[in-house]
């Protein structure tokens, strides 16, 4: 055995040793015997993020209380500071606060069932390093002052306790008809970058988020009518003998941690090359559930195929009663609208929105992006994409965008747009023209070497514009700023 393999032997016991002592810690208790878990011996590349991906674990105890709608949490995150300064705060998205007041939630009106119902995540306890720190809520952001700087490149463990109100409302955050629909339900950390802090703010439309990969291992606690589906792996289902039962689900190098729980719910599986893919459909919709199966398969194919593999075990759709929102993206799992599960649907729509949902595996999961600053990335993409799919083995004709010559200012930040329509103006129409017009451009196969080489770049990681642009120029082999300014000046 050589030193270099010694040193993997070794390596390999630790992390074996530290994820058999995580299956039967409760997270919330022992972070300090899982803190080595997180750290990647192999990646000796400068960091250029924060939290670095690899190097970032949420712990997370979560217990929910069906009869008040309270999931009850604590949080163990662990991190590395690669901001190479000395950081005095933490800033943190606390998405469920988006829904406290009737004024500036995102849910649409006809979606509060019961009329206004609120919403909101408290944070009940926080130290950094051991030490009790304060913390300023603003909003969805939650400030964390530091008592002393945290040096680069020294260790960041975050202790929270906190406790969110699930409001009735048919949503992406929320409960309907026995579901929870839980996207973005905890506190996550914000990502710092050269210009600083990406701070969420609050947003009537879009997709309002900015997170860096991370790895997660949660356990969590529902009442043993229910079922749950999550991102990431289900390895561990403990009966209590209180009528609870108790989860334990692991997933690395996700943007997100999604969860819905249900009941009467049916699970139908399929494996389609190496992928495990499930859906959840309520009562007996299971002729249609296996059609999903199937197609999700081919549609996981073909982007694997086009762009590079997927990289999760597992993915999951679950049909859920929202509104707002035809579709919403997380990472291995995606949401889907009930009524698509209806007769008489627009099928043709229903499967659009599937191309396009799996898509952002891809354009939001793997390559991500701030959707508050640039939302036409992963948006444009994830049209464009769903577009070629549904030409190649459909034979369906790209939209009337496919056309466009320039004209909308693909710049534009959330908080410059005023209007759900403009909204979708920008990121979808705009986005997907972009595309469709650089395919006119530079021909098919140098946009699928743009796409691939973007992908390979900043799988896990998080790009801008700017990164995209470069590597347009580049595998173009020509400046390409002729057709950059058609689509970015106002
Ligand atoms: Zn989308």
């Amino acid at each position: 055995m050589s030193n270099l393999s010694k040193r993997k032997f070794f390596f390999s016991i630790i992390v074996i040793g530290v994820i058999c002592a995580a299956y039967f810690i409760y997270p919330a208790q022992h972070s300090e015997k899982l803190t080595m878990a997180t750290f990647s011996l192999e990646d000796e590349s400068p960091p250029s993020t924060f939290p670095e991906p690899g190097q970032t674990l949420y712990q997370m105890g979560l217990y929910l209380d069906i009869n008040t709608r309270t999931l009850y949490g604590s949080t163990i995150l662990d991190t590395v500071n690669t901001t190479g300064k000395p950081l005095d705060e933490l800033w943190f998205t606390l998405y469920p606060n988006a829904f406290r007041y009737q004024k500036g939630t995102p849910a649409p009106l006809n979606a509060y069932y019961a009329g206004f119902d609120a919403g909101w995540l408290e944070i009940n306890g926080c130290k950094v390093n051991g030490q009790e720190v304060e913390y300023i809520l603003d909003g969805v952001s939650l400030k964390v002052v530091l008592p002393h700087d945290i040096l680069p490149s020294r260790d960041i463990n975050v202790e929270m306790q906190w406790q969110s109100r699930v409001p009735k409302v048919a949503y992406r955050y929320g409960v309907n008809d026995g579901v929870y629909m839980l996207g973005n339900f905890y506190p996550i950390l914000n990502v710092f970058t050269e210009e600083g802090w990406h701070i969420s703010y609050n947003s009537l439309f879009g997709d309002p988020f900015c997170f860096n990969c991370a790895d997660y291992l949660v356990r969590l606690n529902i009442p043993e009518t229910y079922q749950m589906v999550s991102t990431g792996s289900n390895i561990q289902a403990v009966a209590e003998d209180n009528g609870r039962v108790s989860y334990l689900i692991e997933a690395k190098n996700v943007r997100d941690f999604c969860l819905a729980v249900m009941y009467d719910y049916n699970e139908l599986i399929q494996e389609i090359k190496q992928v495990t893919i499930k859906c959840y459909v309520p009562g007996n919709n299971t002729d249609m559930a296996r059609d999903i199966l199937q197609e999700s398969g081919d549609i996981l194919n073909h982007y694997s195929c086009t762009l590079g593999s997927y990289p999760y075990p597992e993915f999951k759709v679950v049909f859920v009663p929202m509104k707002g929102f035809h579709g919403m993206e997380y990472s291995g799992l995606i949401f889907l609208r009930e009524e698509f599960l209806a007769k008489g649907s627009d099928q043709e729509r229903g499967l659009f929105i599937l191309a396009h949902e799996i898509a952002h595996q891809w354009w939001y999961c793997m390559v991500g992006n701030d959707q508050l600053k640039e939302p036409w990335l992963d948006e444009g993409l994830a049209n464009w994409s769903a577009y070629k799919y549904l030409e190649k083995y459909k034979g369906k004709s790209p939209p009337p965008a496919a056309n466009l010559k320039g004209g909308i200012n693909l710049a534009r930040e959330m908080c410059d747009i005023y209007s759900t329509r403009e909204y979708y103006l920008t990121a979808y129409t705009g986005g997907e023209a972009f595309w469709f017009g650089l395919e006119k451009e530079l021909g098919e196969e140098t946009v699928t070497r743009v796409l691939r080489r973007y992908l390979a770049d900043f799988k896990f990681r998080t790009a801008t514009t700017k990164d995209l642009l470069n590597i347009i120029e580049e595998e173009a082999h020509q400046e390409m700023d002729y057709y950059f300014d058609l689509w970015f000046s106002s």
